[in-house]
């Protein structure tokens, strides 16, 4: 069970520090050497570079997928082949009965789809690993590679914050790997189906998010 001792907190800022600007690569080879299998990888499916990245270091890392129950079919079929292909050790987490109620776009929805099963995954791990990128969006600008998550109480390591589009486009297509099966059709960032559409703004990846809805962030990434 991760601790925040004052220690632990000084050794994060000063890996985060160091980390400026290295390669993701690096990024993960600490990870691992630090927390060893007590690590799982948060996966959504559209960021599959980062996903192979980490399936070459660490092959049996737990890889987290949020099925909200809102996935677009395309998303839960690539998942799947994915997992089947590359024989991923994947936990499929769902959401409670007390998700019902609450319908698509709201806060709780959120919270009850993917913030409280992601809680109950990562519980007793020392850390987790995102695929945010600082260029994701405004919220994301600043934020850290690797830092204490006070939410879910473990170290949180975001290992392609300092990449940008191009530089995800460049990897997947140097390694000749697949992509999201939308990604062909228009969409750009891909969550659940009812709040997802084709980018609303020309150069804006996520604006096709929660469209419609007074949302930016699902909960998971903020404080
Ligand atoms: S994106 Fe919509 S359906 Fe998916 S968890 Fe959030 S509010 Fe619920």
């Amino acid at each position: 069970m991760p601790i925040s001792t004052p220690e632990l907190l000084d050794e994060l800022s000063v890996a985060d520090a160091r980390f400026a600007h290295a390669a993701p690569a690096e990024i993960l080879a600490w990870t691992f050497d630090r927390f060893g299998d007590d690590v799982a990888f948060a996966c959504s499916f559209e960021d599959v570079a980062l996903l192979d990245m980490i399936r070459r270091v660490a092959p049996r890392t737990e890889v987290i997928f949020l099925d909200t129950r809102g996935h677009f079919p395309e998303t839960m079929a690539f998942a799947q082949r994915l997992e089947d292909e590359w024989g991923l050790n994947v936990t499929r987490t769902l959401p409670g009965a007390d998700a019902d109620p609450w319908p698509c776009g709201t806060q709780r929805c959120c919270e009850l789809r993917k913030v409280a099963p992601l809680a109950r995954a990562v519980a007793g791990k020392a850390a987790w690993i995102t695929s945010l990128k600082r260029s994701d969006a405004p919220t994301r600008s600043s934020m850290r590679i690797v830092h204490w998550d006070e939410k879910f109480g473990l170290v949180k390591v975001n290992p392609l914050a300092t990449w940008s589009d191009d530089d995800v486009a460049y990897y997947l297509g140097s390694h000749e790997l697949p992509e999201h099966p939308l990604w062909s059709q228009g969409y750009a960032s891909i969550g659940c189906a009812p709040v997802t559409v084709k980018p609303l703004v020309d150069g804006d990846r996520r604006s096709g998010r929660w469209a419609g809805a007074d949302k930016e962030e699902c909960g998971l990434h903020e404080a």
